[in-house]
């Protein structure tokens, strides 16, 4: 069976044919794929991966820095909007946030005993999907490690939910469900997220999270019926009702109704086609 990476699975759940589109490469022009705190969070996973990753010994903030340049230098290629105030806020804030991260995570990790192993580890047969770090304890057994970072947490409530949303979290079941496959060859029932908080005050935690055999057999049942309709070409493209939610429209709801998908003629006003690489 193919094994779809979990950004796809998940995306492919929320709505099939909002999957479709975003597989096409069609994006949302006004609204662009520019999230600024995605962003700061995506660049500082590249130097953290210069910080980890074997063998790799370029500097960690020239890296991050040259890949928001980058992005940005993609967006205007696009003709999307980047707001160069909030830009510059995230290169403002990289070498400080690096520098803390480079002081804080040694002992972090060492008085739990953890060894890093791998950097942006690819799961052996699991669609692609990449762990941020996987480390080992001093029994050897495998630790799995996501990065999550915000550029800006004013209020407690706000880290709280922020460590909330990540319990029984699809994307970590999966990486539980195939590095124990991988590494194990029987489940891993244990992850961590490492919340790393960059303003008004730096901060950097490790959160344990647990699931039961129950939820991970569940998962799996969930998944692979999702990958075999995902696969199954014949299967017609379905509608859900995630039209709104709570942070407004989706972003392909006038293409959709408006001009009923028809992006060549109509939509492209307001939409931009990229050249997506395959999705997995
Ligand atoms: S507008 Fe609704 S049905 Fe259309 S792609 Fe978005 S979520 Fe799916």
């Amino acid at each position: 069976m193919r094994i779809f990476s979990p950004s796809s699975t998940i995306l492919w759940k929320r709505c099939p044919q909002e999957y479709a589109y975003y597989k096409s490469g069609i994006v949302p022009r006004a609204l662009g794929p520019i999230n600024y705190g995605a962003l700061f969070g995506s660049a500082m996973s590249v130097a953290m991966n210069c910080i980890h990753g074997k063998g790799n010994k370029a500097d960690p903030l020239l890296c991050a820095d040259s890949f928001v340049t980058t992005s940005c230098a993609e967006f205007d290629s696009l003709e999307i909007k980047v707001d160069s105030e909030k830009i510059d806020s995230i290169l403002k804030l990289l070498p400080a946030t690096i520098q803390r991260y480079n002081e804080a995570w040694p002992d972090l990790f060492a008085r739990r005993g953890w060894k890093v192993k791998e950097s942006e580890w690819t799961i052996p047969d699991s669609g692609n999907s990449r762990v941020d770090l996987l480390l080992v304890d001093e029994h050897d057994t495998p630790i799995i490690l996501d990065a999550k970072w915000k550029k800006e947490v004013k209020k407690a409530e706000y880290e709280q939910s922020a460590i909330d949303s990540y319990q029984h979290d699809w994307k970590m079941k999966h990486y539980c469900f195939f590095t124990g496959h991988a590494l194990n060859k029987h489940p891993i029932l244990d992850y961590y997220i490492m919340l790393g908080i960059a303003s008004p005050k730096f901060k950097l935690n490790i959160i344990p999270y647990s699931i039961s055999v129950q939820e991970l057999r569940e998962w799996e049942i969930s998944a692979k019926q999702a990958w075999h309709d995902m696969d199954d070409s014949l299967r017609p493209i379905t509608h859900t009702e995630n039209c709104r939610d709570q942070y407004g429209l989706c972003p392909y709801y006038d293409l959709h109704f408006t001009y009923n998908g028809d992006y060549i003629n109509a939509g492209s006003l307001q939409y931009v086609k990229i050249d997506r690489k395959e999705v997995k």
